[in-house]
């Protein structure tokens, strides 16, 4: 039995349903469940003393693309948009091989949870005819390693430039040995239990790389193994336009028509919903990860989100992947998202603490799970702290809620904690040598790129 007490903790930001914030109080975890939030004290393995931190649930990330870490910054898409950006990009990620997604993934990863995250859902897609591997078994062996919460997903691509689609043939597979390693991986990994460390999802990338029938059979196989399904849509007027010219329907139109609405499916950015796409999408309960720095860099849109909370829409937050975000920090897209809705929509914009709602039980719903995103008994032991007295948070105290927001907070946090274990410790990464991870992943990048 393993028990951690933190003590005394500043200000708990507990993000439950009454919102409250809890001062001078302890949070006790045995075996990764909460078992405490309160004044009681109790004898533990470990005690941190909290007397100096404010403490946040653990952010949860609805959307990423790991393996895009190894392809980050480079000047020859800086200025492109979506189709023509990717197209540039499947030249060097074909190149792909399993020591690379593991090294990909554990420094996107190990950056994502120095900012606070304890869960992550990837949404990998590229399986490199060269190299097709067990990348997603890599991936939960990263997750383990690091001590990260891993929702993977077998992602897919079937539909490539001679059936129409946008991928080269060298990223795609048939529908058959996609379905077959979806199966595959749902036996071998899937955990629907409460508190569970591993989930599959099922995640072909997008309506202009993936064919119909792979839409169908993955929706049907998904159901008949209860687990969830993930794609991007709406994200540019590109692909409004793609599915518009070949099947004659708006994207949304297109995914219904597919059976691809639902309260287990939730999509990627969802920027260009008209008004009765949007509810649809709240009575379905069909859900969308915001994606904020993403949908920026790449000219993309602007996201409604601001309808999508009042209508009741299920809304994450997510980083997207590495390669159009150019990084791995949720904090810094609460901040982002914050800004760009006090732009667009004034006092309709989600306030500093409703991005916090949405990066934490926003996400969670986005997931499936209701053991996490809130900092309460019975809930899983995942949260952050950053301590109060950083010179760059004075001034700030009023309001702990809305400090990722409204503030913004530009270093590693103090601690990361997932299922009740120390993962994150003085910002730094506990569990694995980030020295050896960076010189390694270094060596592979210059190979990745040299392939290309
Ligand atoms: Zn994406």
């Amino acid at each position: 039995m393993s028990k951690l007490l933190i003590k005394n903790i500043k200000s708990i930001v507990t993000v439950d349903d009454e919102d409250r914030v809890l001062n001078n109080s302890n949070i006790y975890i045995v075996d990764g469940v909460i078992k405490h939030i309160g004044k009681e004290v109790f004898e533990a393995d470990e005690v941190i003393d909290g007397s100096n931190y404010y403490a946040y649930p653990g952010l949860i990330n609805t959307h990423h693309h790991l393996y895009q870490t190894f392809s980050r910054n480079l000047p020859q898409v800086q200025n492109l948009e979506l189709f023509p950006w990717l197209k540039a990009l499947y030249e060097i990620w074909k190149g792909l091989d399993q020591d690379m997604i593991y090294y990909s993934s554990m420094t996107g990863i190990g950056d994502l949870m120095k900012n606070g995250c304890t869960t992550v859902f990837d949404h990998h897609y590229v399986f490199p005819s060269s190299a097709p591997g067990e990348l997603i078994d890599t991936q939960f062996d990263v997750a383990s390693k690091i001590g990260i919460r891993l929702h993977a997903s077998r992602g897919s691509m079937s539909r490539s430039v001679k059936d129409g689609g946008l991928p080269p043939d060298s990223v795609v597979q048939t529908t058959d040995e996609i379905l077959a390693d979806s199966i595959r991986l749902i036996d071998k990994y899937h955990d629907p239990s409460p508190f569970s460390m591993r989930q599959i999802v099922l995640a072909p990338c997008s309506p202009f790389s993936v064919t119909d029938d792979l839409m169908i059979e993955t929706a049907k196989l998904a159901r008949s193994k209860g687990v969830r399904i993930h794609t991007h849509l709406c994200e540019t007027l590109d692909e409004e336009n793609y599915t518009l010219s070949r099947y004659n329907l708006r994207p949304l139109a297109y995914m219904e028509s597919l059976g691809w609405v639902g309260s287990d499916v939730w999509y990627a950015h969802g920027i260009h919903f008209n008004d009765d796409e949007l509810k649809l999408l709240a009575q379905t309960q069909t859900g969308i990860a915001h994606c904020p720095v993403s949908n920026m860099k790449l000219s993309s849109g602007i996201a409604r989100i601001p309808d999508m909370l009042k209508l009741g829409v299920p809304v994450g937050l997510a980083v997207d992947g590495s390669a159009s975000n150019d990084g791995s920090n949720l904090i810094e897209e609460l901040r982002v998202g914050f800004l760009l809705h006090r732009l667009n929509s004034s006092n309709l914009a989600p306030t500093g603490y409703d991005m916090l709602k949405i990066a934490t039980r926003g996400s969670a719903k986005l997931l499936g799970r209701t053991d996490i995103g809130s900092l309460e008994e019975g809930k899983a032991g995942d949260l952050f702290m950053i301590d109060s007295r950083d010179l760059s948070l004075i001034g700030t105290q009023s309001d702990p809620k809305s400090i990722f927001a409204v503030v913004g907070y530009n270093k590693p946090v103090d601690y990361t904690i997932v299922n009740g274990k120390v993962v994150v410790r003085k910002g730094n990464l506990v569990n694995v040598d980030e020295e050896e991870i960076s010189r390694k992943a270094n060596e592979l990048v210059d190979c990745l790129l040299k392939k290309a």
